[in-house]
């Protein structure tokens, strides 16, 4: 790993209470006191409380080391290495780029609107087949995530997958400037923290962000028609690949079956070779086509491929089959929401067989943080519902009183279901009495509208 001597080095900082510890090596870097171990080095940031207050815990921890940006009013502590710098967040970014520069990990970096952890875990689960990989663990993908993942990588890494993340316009940037990645794919432009962003354009923009530190020999992976990110890659000098499922993308998937819990695909580059990913949703090939490419990209053989998503692991499951207390199959994809994911997972849920006496549910609440469009955004939801697929749909939320309006007004035999947030026990209540036996039921909403919570009270105990 980095000696202190070696740290304060690459971060100009400044060794006070210097105890002729040089020569030692840091452990770990942490932030949060709770991690720190016997021989961290401890990073305090600036969060709901000073970072700096908690440097004696850390101590007691057994930190070595601790950052202590210049000028902090915290009385410091004795007994440990203090290394004075400007700004401890900048300090832990550039301790991150050291170390990639020092290990020298191939690296990918993934962002895009919606499916980076999935596609992160896709490529991993992939190029793992070839190479020692270290990932994003969880979805640490900020400005803060992605220095810390850096820095836990092991020494023997041969190859590092990195999420990047943003809500907002120049945060991109930075993650790409540390990284340097040789190959970066954007997984898709949607409207995801569209408050923020102003636009979808603006979205494009933000996320083309990627390619400010991709190398110059390196290569894009981006949606293929995607009319916004057409001009951005046009003067680009690395190679550019688009996927998709339209067949006119340079890498293209064919689905081939489509069940609740796998997706089998062909794809145009690999003639007579039948692919399978082990999760619900077609919208998910999209984000094997990724990893795909990138098993192109490092050479690996298409049978390396296969196995690697055959075998994927993901950090978390976001589609997720669960029981019911009555034996109804839920599909829990309440992790987070946004309109194209809602489409999406509505055509897909729309799709899946269900016994000849039971029906498809859905359950849909709020989709947070589309700022001024949001109302046009929810009721344009009435497009994504296939009025002959779906029989039951149950609205939950604020928002989604506008999408219950549109429906009413559209007048669809289907039957309807309007909760607002504070008729959380009447929604479900009413669950309980509509859900039968053999039925399929989905629920997607943004993580503030709890419906993992909702879902645990009618699951199978
Ligand atoms: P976050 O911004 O929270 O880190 P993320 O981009 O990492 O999200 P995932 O956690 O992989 O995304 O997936 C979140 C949800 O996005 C899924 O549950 C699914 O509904 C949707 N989704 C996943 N992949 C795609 C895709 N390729 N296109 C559209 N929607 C997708
Ligand atoms: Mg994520």
């Amino acid at each position: 790993m980095l000696t202190i001597g070696e740290i304060v080095e690459v971060l100009s900082g400044k060794l006070i209470a210097d105890h002729g510890e040089d020569d030692v090596v840091v452990e770990s870097v942490e932030f949060d006191t709770r991690k720190v171990v016997s021989g961290s080095l401890f990073v305090p940031l600036k969060g709901v409380r000073d970072g700096h207050e908690f440097v004696p815990q850390a101590i007691e921890n057994g930190a070595v080391a601790t950052l202590w940006e210049a000028g902090n009013a915290n009385i410091q502590p004795e007994g440990i290495a203090i290394i004075e710098v400007a700004d401890v967040l900048q300090s832990l970014q550039d301790l991150a780029y050291y170390f990639v520069q020092k290990i020298e990990p191939r690296v990918v970096g993934v962002t895009g609107s919606n499916g980076k952890t999935t596609t992160k875990d896709m490529l991993d689960s992939v190029l793992s087949q070839s190479f020692k990989t270290y990932k994003t663990q969880g979805n640490y993908n900020n400005d803060i995530g992605l220095p810390y993942t850096i820095l836990h990588m092991p020494i023997d890494t041969e190859l590092l997958v990195l999420e990047m993340g943003m809500n907002h316009k120049d945060e991109i940037r930075p993650l790409s400037l540390i990284a340097e990645p040789e190959l970066a794919a954007i997984t898709i432009i949607g409207e995801s923290h569209i408050e923020y962003l102003g636009s979808r354009q603006g979205i494009a923009e933000a996320k083309m962000e990627i390619v400010v530190g991709l190398a110059a020999d390196g290569e894009l992976i981006i949606p293929g028609n995607e009319p916004l990110l057409e001009p951005l890659v046009e003067d680009l000098a690395q190679q550019v690949v688009r996927f998709g499922q339209q067949g006119n993308e340079d890498i293209s998937a064919t689905i081939v079956e489509s069940s609740k819990h796998s997706v089998t695909f062909t794809v145009s580059v690999f003639p007579g070779e039948t692919f399978m990913i082990p999760i619900v949703g077609d919208y998910n090939v999209n984000n094997a086509l990724i990893a795909i490419q990138a098993g192109r990209y490092f050479e690996l053989s298409v049978d390396q491929i296969k196995i690697g998503l055959a075998n994927l692991n993901l950090t978390q499951s976001r589609a997720e089959w669960v029981k019911a207390w009555n034996g109804a199959e839920i599909l829990n994809d309440a992790y987070n929401a946004n309109p194209t994911a809602m489409s999406l997972v509505l055509e897909t849920f729309s799709q899946i067989d269900v016994n000849e006496d039971g029906k498809r549910i859905a359950i849909l609440a709020d989709m947070g943080e589309l700022g001024e469009q949001s109302q046009e955004m929810h009721e344009s939801m009435l497009e994504a519902i296939d009025f002959d697929a779906i029989h039951h749909i149950v609205l939950y939320g604020e928002w989604m009183g506008y999408l219950a309006d549109k429906i009413v007004t559209a007048d669809t035999l289907v039957p309807l279901d309007y909760f607002n947030k504070e008729e959380r026990s009447e929604l479900v209540a009413r669950l309980e009495e509509i859900i039968a036996p053999n039925d399929l039921v989905l629920f997607k909403g943004s993580n503030s509208m709890q419906l993992s919570e909702i879902i645990k009270e009618i699951s199978e105990k």
